[in-house]
Order: structure tokens, then sequence, then C-alpha cells
């Protein structure tokens, strides 16, 4: 249903043995695991060839482990990441399927799902298949678990946003959860969703959030001026990497989607759901629920999201 082309060139692609070939720019791309690695440059953590063979090793290492042991026993092996944030981490991708069960209401269209910034593909679980797409091969391959323990059909790719192997013609109904603000260039992101995209539903973390830092679980972040963002992470944090995270206003976010394409685009607070939470946080919920809609609440929510 999709076909895979040059995400340089987007010249067609021979497969030939355990690669893609590109005639018109000669590149070539690996499939390592059973995952075609199209990426032009790694992620911001690790090189691409480290990030291959830390995929290849948690490939053999995780052989037998549910998913959620494999993704305990991917932060046991990368000390980079401290045991606190970890933990948050560990819990929040447990939590991804129900909530990305919720967020697929307010998807449309009716192309092939493709899921950029899929990580270990939860909405995928959640759509029961389609195409997802990330830069980080290591999670990719615990997807690969996750979507067998699931039982779940779907394609994983590891490719750049900026840069997506598929034709202009796909018509997919993209959705991308909580990746903008992540990204090197969100603007040819978003260029290339609308290449390929039919419909946009795309939520993204608030710099005005009057929350912790998402990420980082500081307070204060995105209420900085964008330079002194990374040196005051730095200065609280210097067990972390450096901070490259760009948080966006709900605004910020809209104008960015027209200006990309998606001519269409509209902004709101983003719905909630923490299906692991006490009483009163769902009580908190509740009322967020009921105010969600209100004039000025895409100016405050913690997330907002995108329909184009
Ligand atoms: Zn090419």
């Amino acid at each position: 249903m999709m076909r895979f082309v040059c995400p340089q060139c987007k010249g067609g692609l021979a497969e030939s043995g355990n690669a893609y070939g590109c005639a018109t720019c000669a590149r070539v791309f690996p499939v390592i695991c059973g995952i075609p690695d199209f990426r032009l440059f790694a992620d911001p953590y690790i090189g691409l060839e480290a990030d291959r063979a830390k995929g290849q090793a948690l490939e053999a290492a995780t052989r037998g482990m549910s998913f959620a042991n494999a993704v305990r026993h991917y932060y046991a092996i990368t000390p980079d990441d401290p045991a606190d944030l970890a933990e948050r981490w560990t819990a929040r991708a447990l939590a991804e399927v129900a909530i990305a069960r919720e967020m697929l209401a307010y998807s449309r269209g009716d192309g092939p799902l493709l899921d950029v910034g899929c990580s270990t593909g939860a909405a995928l679980i959640a759509a029961g298949g389609g195409m997802g797409v990330d830069i980080a091969f290591r999670w990719l391959v615990l997807g690969q678990l996750r979507l067998r323990e699931a039982g779940v059909a779907a394609r994983l790719v590891c490719a750049n946003a900026e840069h997506l192997p598929f034709a202009d013609s796909m018509g997919a109904r993209v959705i991308s959860f909580d990746t903008l603000e992540h990204l090197r260039d969100a603007a040819q992101s978003l260029r290339e969703m609308r290449r390929v995209g039919s419909s946009l539903l795309l939520t993204s973390n608030n710099r005005w959030a009057p929350l912790p830092e998402p990420h980082v679980h500081l307070w204060g972040v995105g209420w900085l001026p964008r330079r002194w963002q990374a040196p005051f992470v730095a200065r609280r944090r210097p067990d972390l990497h450096p901070y490259g995270i760009q948080l966006r206003s709900a605004e910020e976010g809209r104008e960015l989607a027209r200006a990309s394409g998606w001519v269409n685009a509209r902004t709101e607070a983003a719905p909630l759901f923490a299906p692991q939470m006490g009483a009163s946080a769902r009580r908190v919920l509740a009322l967020y629920r009921g105010l969600r809609l209100a004039p000025g609440m895409s100016l405050i929510a913690p997330r907002w999201m995108i329909r184009g």
C-alpha cells in the first residue's frame, strides 16, 4: 500500500538483499532487524552506527521479554538517562496505547495511517495497524516487540520527519503526538507531512503551560527566553543531555502549520488522559475536560493540538 522513495531526492528505490538503493542519487539504505533505515541524520542523543548497534543488541537481549520488561532493560543499559526520569518515561510508555486510543478519535480522513514520531508504536497498536516513522532506531526495535506482543501487524520505518521516504500521492492520515518540539526543522517536517498527507492530527507540549517542563521535569523552562533555556536546564540538571527541545505556543504551532501548507490548520487545547491516575487527578481532568474548549484555554493548556 505504501511505496518507499528516496528520502533525499524522492527518486525510486530498488530493493536488493538487505538494503534499498537509490538509482538517482546513489544512496544506500540498509534494512536492519527488519527495519529499513532511511535516515539522513541521526537523533541528537546517539550516532547512526551506535544507534543501529544498540538496536541489534536490544533485539538479542530482549528476545522473549515482555514489552514492559524490555523498556526497563533499555533504561538499565542506558545509564545516561537518570533513574528518576527513566521511571517517569517508562510509566508514560506503558500508558501510551490507552492514551492513543482516545486521541485517535480526533483524527479524520480515510487514507493509510502514518504516525510521525511513533516511538514504540503505541498509536499503531491503538489503531490496529498503519505505518510508523521514528528517528530512534533503538526504540523501533522495542516497537517491533511491542507490536508482536499486541498481535498488531504494522510497518515501522526509521527516518527523519524532515525527509520522509514516501511518495507524494500517499494520501496518508497523518498523526504526530508530542514530536514537533523534538524536531531539528519543524517547518520542513510539517511540509513533508503535507506532501504525503491528506489530514493531520498533531499534539505538542505547550510552552506556556504553568507546569514543569514535561521532558526534564523542571519548572519554568518554557517561560524563559529561548536562549536561556538550555543553560538553565544544564545548570539544574548537569546529568542530562544538552537541552535541545523547542516548546511552542499553540499560536506558534498553528502559524507554522499554516505556513507549511496546512492552510486550514486549527489549534485547540488537547484532550488529556491519565489512565493510571488516582481519584483527585481524575477530578482535575474532568474539570479540564469541561473547560478545554473555552476561549483562551489553548494558551495555557499542558498540550495543544492541531487539526488540518
Ligand atoms: Zn536519491
